[in-house]
């Protein structure tokens, strides 16, 4: 079938909440399907009464307006027509991590990965409220903004994404740049590859297991080698792995740094950066001394640091948030009316913008049926795929379906479902493209 055709078929198939970008991919390619995730469409109660006045709404906060929270605000509008929405986040629009590497090789700008909430209000009548939320009581259902604004709903949905661990040494320089959340660190990254001589020296690290987009640093890596060869002729990328080896992707992102880019990566496994020293632009690491002319240094992560001020990083080690992965409900004490999705819960799903659609869908299906009197779906099926740069024109796959394990509790990856392309071409590459533009348009337009 022609690939074409086949990604716009749009696979509605049982696994229906298929999407596709940071995971896992069957013998088939992976699939660009934007379906309504396996659920069925719940019954929502009525808004009028029997003597004809308008009953109060169910309310919902949500919290952070990224992938997660932007889709659970989206689809609670769509599928519980009787909730009242407000999407509370602190920026006025949404950057998209998801393609900002390409920002580092200037084919992508910052403001073509920006998006408004301006549809979600219009289009869904969501109440955006843009702040920063500092505290939430789990238990009386209330966010505390900034502000002093105090609001209460029946349920609240946290979709903060992460934040990072302070690296030794670093304290507030700028010269060691994560550029693993769009914006200004990754301009400021760019700028300093940009300035780096011909001959030098760039280095990455990879933080240690459970982090945002498993092959995201893999293919940035192939990404900025590839540039390094055109613009940077003569340079080296040392890429410092935190952990035993590659954690995704195995057999392409071996091939491109061993082969296709073996004159320019120098792969190091099981190189932990313990400290920094941005004077001498040295990390100190469990594999040596190294030194860079430009760093992009990408330290471990944890859930957004209102879980942790909540209360409810209760799973990994107190890094993340332990979810019920039927309705994505905390699992932490008498906070079961507090709802995390995306990078900030820990499932065994990866953290990727694509899962975090899913998730987003997932939860908002459950909190429709539970505000309904009813029980969130039993059976959940999730899908998440990627596309990476192995070059600056072709891009490899990978894509998996998640389905609920009853007798662990969890999502469990269907082997059958799970697969890579085998290598990388330039028809990849323009899927990507068609691929990102669907996934942002469910989750914002
Ligand atoms: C370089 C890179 C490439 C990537 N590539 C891919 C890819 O190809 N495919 C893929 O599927 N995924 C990819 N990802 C991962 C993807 O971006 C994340 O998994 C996804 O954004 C997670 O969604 P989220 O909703 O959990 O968090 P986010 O999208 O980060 O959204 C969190 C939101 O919450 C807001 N917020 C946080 N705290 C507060 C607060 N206290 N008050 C108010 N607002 C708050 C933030 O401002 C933010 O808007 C990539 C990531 C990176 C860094």
């Amino acid at each position: 079938m022609d690939r074409r055709i086949f990604l716009g078929s749009a696979v509605a198939s049982a696994v229906g909440a298929t999407l596709t970008a940071c995971g896992g991919g069957g013998s088939s390619e992976p699939a660009l399907d934007l379906a309504e995730s396996s659920r069925r469409r719940p019954t929502t109660t009525t808004t009028t009464t029997s003597a004809g006045t308008t009953a109060a709404k169910s309310r919902v906060i949500v919290i952070g307006g990224g992938m997660g929270g932007a889709t659970v605000a989206k689809y609670l509008r769509l599928w519980g027509d009787a909730i009242s929405v407000t999407l509370v986040e602190r920026m006025p629009t949404y950057t998209s991590n998801i393609m900002s590497s390409l920002v580092l090789t200037g084919q992508r700008t910052l403001g073509s990965l920006s998006y408004s909430y301006d549809t979600l209000r219009s289009k869904y009548g969501i109440t955006t409220v843009f702040g920063e939320v500092v505290a939430i009581d789990p238990v009386g259902v209330k966010v505390t903004l900034a502000n002093g604004t105090v609001l209460t709903a029946d349920r609240i949905v946290m979709a903060p994404g992460i934040s990072f661990d302070a690296v030794p040494g670093l304290g507030t320089s700028d010269k060691m740049p994560h550029a693993w959340q769009a914006g200004p660190q990754t301009t400021l990254l760019a700028n300093q590859l940009n300035a780096m001589r011909s001959g030098g020296v760039a280095v990455l690290t990879i933080p240690k297991t459970p982090y945002r987009c498993p092959p995201g640093p893999y293919e940035r890596a192939c990404l900025i080698a590839d540039w390094l060869k055109v613009k940077k002729p003569g340079s080296k990328l040392i890429v410092l792995d935190a952990n035993s080896g590659i954690v995704t992707e195995v057999d392409n992102f071996t091939n491109a740094f061993m082969g296709l880019h073996g004159n320019v990566i120098e792969y190091h496994a099981n190189a932990e950066v313990t400290s920094v020293d941005p004077a001498t632009m040295s990390l100190m690491t469990t594999a040596g001394t190294i030194r860079g002319d430009v760093i992009n240094m990408i330290p471990r992560q944890r859930a957004g640091a209102l879980v942790a001020t909540a209360g409810l990083n209760n799973a990994t080690e107190g890094r993340f948030a332990g979810v019920n992965v039927l309705s994505y409900a905390s699992t932490a004490s008498g906070a079961g009316k507090v709802h995390i999705i995306g990078d900030a819960s820990a499932t065994t799903q990866p953290k990727a913008g694509h899962i975090a659609n899913q998730e987003a869908k997932v939860c908002a299906d459950a909190i429709s049926r539970i505000l309904s009197g009813g029980s969130p779906d039993p059976a959940p099926v999730t899908n998440s795929a990627c596309f990476s740069t192995i070059t600056m024109s072709q891009a490899s796959w990978l894509t998996a379906v998640f389905q609920y394990d009853a007798a662990t509790a969890a999502m469990k990856a269907v082997a059958a479902s799970s697969a890579a392309s085998t290598g990388w071409d330039q028809d990849n590459f323009e899927d990507m493209g068609e691929w990102f533009k669907a996934l942002m348009g469910d989750s914002f337009a």
